[in-house]
């Protein structure tokens, strides 16, 4: 087994950089489906949690300290 020569752009192209959207390597392919479910998925159950756990509580809070009118809509 020689060395292998890494040109520039080899040695750089790391899948977790990878901006490419279409690009066919297999670990930025699998990064980006497991990164989009990931963030998917996690996106979707912090928004749910936020808003069961503080969301009404705090709109609730901010309309009463807040002195203007909140008549009408
Ligand atoms: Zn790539």
């Amino acid at each position: 087994m020689g060395q292998e020569v890494l040109t520039g752009e080899r040695a750089q192209h790391d899948y977790r950089r990878c901006r490419d959207e279409d690009c066919q390597r297999y670990a930025c392919r699998i990064f980006k489906e497991g990164f989009g479910q990931g963030y998917g998925a996690g996106h979707s159950a912090g928004e749910a949690k936020g808003h069961a756990e503080g969301y009404d509580e705090g709109f609730v809070d901010g309309m009463a300290a807040c002195p203007g009118p909140h008549t009408g809509g």
